[in-house]
């Protein structure tokens, strides 16, 4: 199947509160042209270097999600046009995104990396930690921040009650922490295997690669 009949095919199953970020990670231009003349307008990627070449040479109504993990001395590139930053995970990448969006003269919207899977190697708070950060009132002072949201990545298994168990409890997390941060709308869980699952658990964001654009080398 093409790019323009998978993303048809992805956008007539999803619920219409539910935003579709198109992965475009090591994809060429053509390919995120391709997904662009079908309607789609939100790309994501995981490289500042990547996503700042493909921001320059593609149409400038795209809005551009960095869903990676971010190193604070790559912020700089891409803090005047960057929509949205899905994976945002310690105090100081925080404060360094205020301080470059401050220099922009504009306000980048982010979302707090959680923690939810078993595996040690995905990056993000613990729940604990974030705690701690929303009642420490530091986020407050961070004027060049707009937290909308969380996002967490689920274990990689084949064991979908444990997917389900995992998003599950950050969805519980979310609606903990929305009666102290009200502007929290975004829950960015789900991928090509198990977004089905996160959107059964309240994702309102998904983060689609290899489903629309076939497998990755
Ligand atoms: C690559 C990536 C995705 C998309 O993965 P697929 O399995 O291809 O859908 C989603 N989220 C993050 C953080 C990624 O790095």
């Amino acid at each position: 199947m093409s790019i323009k009949d998978n993303l048809i095919q992805i956008k007539e199953s999803l619920p219409q509160n539910v935003t579709l970020v198109a992965v475009s990670k090591t994809k060429p231009l053509s390919d995120i042209q391709e997904a662009y003349d079908a309607g789609q307008r939100i790309f994501g990627e995981n490289k500042v270097q990547e996503m700042t070449d493909k921001w320059e040479l593609l149409p400038k109504d795209i809005e551009w999600h960095m869903i990676g993990h971010l190193q604070r001395n790559k912020v700089k590139y891409m803090a005047s046009f960057v929509s949205l930053v899905h994976g945002v995970d310690s105090l100081r990448l925080l404060k360094e995104i205020n301080k470059r969006a401050k220099q922009n003269d504009r306000i980048i919207p982010c979302l707090l990396q959680v923690h939810i899977a078993e595996e040690e190697s995905k990056f993000g708070f613990d729940e604990k930690e974030l705690m701690d950060l929303i009642s420490s009132g530091t986020l407050d002072s961070l004027e060049n921040i707009d937290i909308q949201g969380l996002m967490g990545m689920a274990t990689f298994t084949e064991n979908t009650q444990q997917i389900k168990k995992e998003f599950k409890s950050l969805t519980n997390l979310f609606n903990r922490i929305k009666t102290k941060l009200p502007g929290l709308k975004e829950l960015s869980m789900g991928m090509s295997g198990d977004y089905d699952i996160a959107i059964g658990e309240g994702s309102t964001m998904v983060r689609l690669g290899s489903s629309i654009f076939g497998s990755r080398n």
